[in-house]
């Protein structure tokens, strides 16, 4: 079996190897389509459902929407059209018949949805309007990676609608705390939270929060949006309501998102040489069981290993187990840390004897010998451990690689010779945001909320700073 490149040699390439390898992925005939394996579409779905759960808890309710958008729709935000225009795939014919109106297909749902908002809202007592809708969309973007980037890709989009404008900027940063939660507690990653700045908010928004992390080359990836849309879009497809004071007015709205990019960010942060490790919070399989054994006594190790796995399973831990004759004990070792499975448990007829099992984590590679009669306490617990300290290393990681420069030929020695985010000030002028891009090749990732340090100048003119500003190369 091919090896894989390891992170230090080419990270690109070792990132291509661990996903092709661990089954995740492959490539679709279509130009920048990737087809999700069921390991990695299961991976999404853990994905989903710790998202939908939290959704559902703060009051939104799932809705789906046509995939094709009429061309009209999108001539109604001027901001909106312009930044998704290049993108936009365009069905003109079909059923053998030219369409009097093109159907873009979407990109993102906030026409389509504003469309029928307009329709449903009618008094204030339709208000608030919270949907979700989980759904694929297109962008047809230049620069295509596996999950990070594709043509077609998966997520959920947020759409809500709002009395006043403090609700909605209220939702648009509960959904940033929402999705600061999923990422740093699921999938241990750890996260920077703040506000984009103009040239990098999303097209039609007053407002894109973001929360931005760190892969293990240093590179930026923006994790997760959300956006306070103000009245835009309730001006263009005429969202009003009926107040209490028997007057119509426009609502307020937002959007947000975070789509299958996620499962790169996942590969990215906590992937080593040896491939995937999954956070047990998000891991499809969190134990695998390998018995191991001579022929002669492999029978009776299986079936005490079953045992084991059924009243695992019935502890609610995510287990399974590989009982494949022709298939070596050391060949299943190698395959699931490929695979990223946290903890693996070996048995042999020697266990059995002692009445113990062997645990080893994906995170460490340590080796636990714990009696059999303590396995249940001692899983939930160790999956908690494998949990936090994928956190903690990674926290490590992004804070050892997080800097901050005074200059703009500081900042450019950074990124060329390390690597990671440079914390600069900022005076909000577009032209200075251009010049750090021009000069470093990093682009600005957010305003934190919470800098760790506030710059007094700008990095590039030195006038006062209006911003301390998360500056990085990003995917
Ligand atoms: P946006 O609607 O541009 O705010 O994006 C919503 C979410 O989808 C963000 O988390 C983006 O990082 C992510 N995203 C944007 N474009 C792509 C793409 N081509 N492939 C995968 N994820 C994307
Ligand atoms: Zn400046």
């Amino acid at each position: 079996m091919q090896k894989i490149t390891s992170q230090s040699e080419d990270f690109s390439r070792w990132y291509i190897d661990v996903i092709q390898r661990a089954d995740l992925m492959d490539y679709a005939p279509v130009r920048g389509c990737i087809v999700f394996k069921p390991d990695g579409y299961e991976l999404w779905e853990a994905c989903q459902r710790e998202l939908d759960r939290r959704f559902k808890e703060t009051g939104h309710r799932n809705a789906y929407f046509p995939l094709f958008i009429p061309e009209s729709f999108f001539q109604k935000e001027k901001e909106h059209v312009e930044g998704f225009n290049p993108e936009l795939p365009w069905v003109t014919e079909a059923g053998g018949e030219k369409l009097e109106e093109r159907l873009a297909i979407r990109p993102t749902s906030e026409t389509i949805i504003g469309h029928m908002f307009a329709e449903w809202i009618q008094s204030y007592r339709d208000l608030p309007l919270k949907i979700n809708q989980w759904a694929n969309v297109v962008r047809w973007e230049k620069r295509t990676l596996p999950f990070l980037r594709t043509s077609e890709f998966l997520w959920q989009e947020g759409h809500t609608a709002h009395t006043t404008s403090a609700e909605a900027e209220e939702e648009t940063l509960m959904i940033l705390d929402l999705y600061t939660d999923f990422v740093e507690n699921i999938l241990a990653i750890p996260v920077y939270r703040g506000q984009k700045t103009p040239s990098e908010k999303f097209a039609g928004a007053v407002n894109t929060y973001s929360i931005e992390a760190m892969m293990k080359d240093g590179k930026a990836l923006q994790a997760g949006t959300s956006h306070y849309m103000g009245q835009n879009f309730a001006r263009a497809f005429d969202m009003k309501y009926l107040d209490k004071d028997n007057t119509l007015k426009y609502v307020y709205t937002t959007s947000w998102g975070v789509s299958t990019r996620m499962l790169g960010a996942i590969i990215m942060v906590h992937g080593d040489d040896k491939g995937l490790a999954l956070p047990p919070k998000v891991a499809p399989t969190q134990v695998i069981i390998v018995p191991i054994g001579p022929q002669k006594e492999l029978e009776r190790v299986v079936t005490y290993a079953n045992k084991l796995r059924d009243r695992l399973a019935q502890t609610g831990v995510r287990v399974k187990i590989d009982a494949r004759e022709d298939i070596s004990p050391g060949w299943k070792f190698n395959e699931y840390e490929l695979r990223g499975v946290p903890v693996r448990l070996e048995i042999g007829p020697r266990d059995l004897q002692n009445e113990q099992v062997v645990l080893v984590r994906r995170d460490t590679g340590e080796k636990l010998f714990v009696p059999e009669s303590e396995l249940l306490n001692r899983v939930p617990g160790l999956l908690q451990d494998i949990q936090s300290n994928m956190y903690s290393k990674a926290k490590d990681f992004r804070d050892s690689n997080s800097h901050v420069a005074r200059h703009l030929t500081e900042m450019a020695e950074i990124i060329r010779d390390r690597r990671g985010f440079v914390l600069a000030g900022w005076c909000g002028e577009d032209s200075c945001e251009k010049s750090v891009k021009q000069e470093t090749g990093a682009t600005s990732r957010n305003i934190p909320f919470d800098p760790p340090e506030v710059l007094p100048a700008c990095i590039v003119c030195g006038k006062p700073a209006k911003h301390t500003v998360w500056f990085a190369k990003s995917y």
